[in-house]
């Protein structure tokens, strides 16, 4: 058994249109899943309404892909947490590369964070290096500044509830994959830096991998000590590759 129950998420970014995305979660409905995972889809902001409609009631889960870092009013062509948190969507992708890649900075994240923290939504916090950082072995010190900078002086007891996903970009979408151990490697300096800042929290608070992740590589990952679930993305797309994906998450004793 894992210490901790595994989260996998399917992230569908900008995939599908609303029929599509229903229909996928239809199908992702149809398949049973154990009470021993936790399953959660990120389908993009116009499809939560409709695709909350389908999974309601089942085990699937959903969460947002990104909010503002603003309260509601104003900000033209936004979407508020407060809206998130209107349609009881427990989950907030934050920080993923690609958000990154349009702007978004350690400090604008910190915003969100709190944001978030203040509507009690659960941020998926998003961090990870690019080929060049990785290549000069600075893997561990970039993922610790970003969480430092964003998260490191936010009160830990806020914490409760969110999780860490290690994206290492150059795994994104590209079909390259972390080595397990890798991934392990990261996962357990994140660990680390959580346990520094709260004892409880680190054994606590799980960790994800995402990158290429498919339904053969899956197992060996989730297998590792600190790596507690999956951040999916391409993959997440096919109702049956994902389906496998999250039964790679079941462990028996
Ligand atoms: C992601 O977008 O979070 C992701 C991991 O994508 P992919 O699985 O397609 O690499």
């Amino acid at each position: 058994m894992k210490k901790r129950i595994p989260f996998i998420c399917g992230n569908w970014k900008m995939n599908t249109t609303v029929e599509e995305g229903v229909n996928l979660a239809k199908a992702l409905k149809e398949q049973t899943v154990s009470e021993e995972v936790e399953a959660v889809i990120a389908p993009s902001f116009l499809h939560l309404y409709p695709v909350k409609e389908v999974v309601d009631g089942s085990s699937w889960k959903l969460s947002a892909q990104d909010m503002s870092s603003e309260e509601m009013g104003a900000h033209t062509g936004e979407v508020a947490g407060e809206m998130i948190q209107g349609l009881e969507i427990p989950y907030v992708i934050l920080g993923h590369s690609e958000a990154r890649g349009r702007g978004q900075s350690n400090e604008l994240l910190k915003k969100k964070l709190e944001r978030a923290f203040a509507l009690g939504l659960k941020p998926i916090f998003c961090i990870g290096e690019d080929e060049s950082v990785y290549e000069e072995g600075e893997t561990i010190s970039f993922v610790l500044n970003q969480l430092e900078e964003s998260l490191g002086s936010i009160p830990t007891e806020k914490w409760k509830g969110m999780l860490f996903a290690y994206e290492p970009i150059w795994a994104i979408g590209t079909g390259k994959t972390a080595s397990a151990e890798d991934a392990q490697k990261v996962a357990k300096e994140i660990r680390r830096w959580i346990h520094e800042k709260n004892g409880k929290l680190g054994e606590e608070l799980r960790i994800l991998y995402g990158g290429s992740v498919k339904s053969d590589n899956a197992r060996s990952i989730l297998e590792q000590e600190d790596v507690d679930g999956l951040l999916v993305g391409g993959a997440s797309l096919k109702a049956e590759e994902f389906g496998k994906i999250v039964g790679a998450g079941v462990f028996h004793e």
